[in-house]
């Protein structure tokens, strides 16, 4: 039994992994982690469902990144499908594309615009906000009310429990608006997802004999009896300093997974309700995964304001709020926070990945092109690695298990 470890890590998703597998692989450190979920892999967890098809339990999550660094680094731990990520949205009783494109237009009007005169289309609309501060500004700026009213208010309204009125402009800032006739959902040079799930590339990540795993265990009930040299904590900030300053507001969601008894439900992986029903979006996994299957499963999404957390609410008042943690954070010694939920921002998992890294170099005292160049795995080999832990409290992982 190894009596302490280099470092503990919180949390088994992106963030505590990566770091994991650079610290044990690259600097042969002995590394513990914990995390009280029952598996790895965070919120990017996918497992085989009771009809043996691939979901997301934590709604569905698609890869995509501009940065190479990030997509090779993956790509020691995953070969990867191709896949282009289409998203449609259910409007005036029609499935018409998001974002908005010639398409959805000309669909939606019986129009037959040419992309010049859809510019004019939009133009004519737009209602001029100056200065543009909400999430309202923004649209109604590019487009005026009614394809605002159609596509975003409702949306926004069930997402955040806001108005987007309410809301940050940069909330639907980044959404854009095409003129052509494209509509893929991300346009990032890389776009995949891995081949055989996200768990398995996890499992592949975590594949090493320094790294030692403890599931279905929130670290406040090892901390004081597994000593560490250093701590890594991904998990929520305000939760480490007991709310000292009060809780950091989050949206929740909650999710309906579904079996069907066919083998297509809907078109595309995504389709967008922003005005009909209490949820938000329907996933159909099989899309995103290429898996061939006679049924096919499904999982709706109920944004809530109570619950684990899963979005940080963009309000100024709440970045001022973790500006106080982020303060403590950086005054405690022994301890670094990496990822969402440590750094209250929401980011997507390469935003993460590229988080994590920066981390570790600063560990290793090198730049992060050399920090991924140390000890790198020579070739992927994926691995069946106990992801998942059978009975609560078990510990699984090399080290710990054998003794
Ligand atoms: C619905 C949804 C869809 C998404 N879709 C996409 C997408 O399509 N593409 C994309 O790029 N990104 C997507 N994301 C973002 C993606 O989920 C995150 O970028 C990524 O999961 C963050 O990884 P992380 O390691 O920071 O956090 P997490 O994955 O949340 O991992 C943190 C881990 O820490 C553990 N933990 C917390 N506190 C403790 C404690 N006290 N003790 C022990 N363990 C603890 C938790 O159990 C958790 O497993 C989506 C997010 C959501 C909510």
């Amino acid at each position: 039994m190894i009596a302490s470890f280099d470092y503990v890590i919180v949390g088994a998703g992106y963030a505590g992994s990566v770091i994991a597998e650079r610290l044990a692989r690259g600097l042969g450190k002995q590394v513990l982690i914990v995390d009280r979920r029952p598996h790895i892999g965070g919120n990017a967890y996918d497992h085989y469902d009771d009809a043996g098809i691939l979901v997301h339990k934590y709604g569905p999550h698609i890869f995509h990144t501009s940065c190479k660094e990030v997509f090779d680094y993956l790509s020691r731990f995953t070969e990867w499908r191709q896949y282009q990520h289409k998203v449609l949205a259910s409007v005036d009783g029609q499935l018409v594309p998001i974002p908005i494109n010639l398409d959805t237009i000309n669909k939606l009007y019986g129009l037959n615009l040419t992309s010049f005169q859809m510019e004019e289309f939009l133009a004519s609309r737009a209602e001029t906000r100056d200065p543009v501060r909400t999430s309202e500004d923004v649209v109604l700026n590019k487009m005026g009310r009614e394809l605002y009213e159609k596509f975003f208010r409702g949306y926004t309204r069930k997402q955040w429990g806001l108005d987007p009125s309410e809301l940050d402009a940069q909330v639907t800032a980044r959404v854009p608006t095409r003129t052509n006739r494209d509509d893929r959902y991300f346009t990032d040079m890389y776009q995949a997802m891995p081949k055989y799930g996200f768990t398995r590339m996890f499992a592949t990540m975590l594949d090493h004999p320094n790294i030692h795993l403890l599931l279905n265990t929130d670290y406040r009930e090892i901390k004081d009896v597994i000593p560490c040299k250093e701590m890594i904590y991904t998990g929520p900030v305000d939760e480490y300093f007991d709310y000292r300053f009060g809780k950091l507001p989050y949206r929740c969601l909650d999710f309906k997974h579904e079996t069907h008894n066919m083998p297509q439900f809907q078109p595309v992986a995504v389709v967008n309700y922003p005005n009909d029903y209490a949820f938000t979006r329907i996933t159909e996994f099989k899309h995103l995964t290429g898996q061939e299957h006679p049924k096919t499963s499904i999982v709706y999404e109920f944004p809530q304001a109570e619950g684990d957390p899963y979005y940080p609410i963009p309000k100024p008042e709440n970045a001022e709020l973790y500006k106080q943690y982020q303060a403590l954070a950086a005054d405690t010694e022994g301890v670094r926070f990496a990822g969402r939920l440590a750094t209250y921002r929401y980011y997507n998992m390469d935003q993460v990945v590229a988080q994590a890294l920066t981390v570790f170099s600063h560990i290793a005292g090198v730049n992060r092109a050399e920090a991924l160049e140390l000890k790198k795995m020579p070739k992927i080999t994926t691995v069946t690695f106990p992801a998942v832990a059978k009975k609560p409290g078990r510990m699984v992982g090399a080290a710990l298990s054998a003794s």
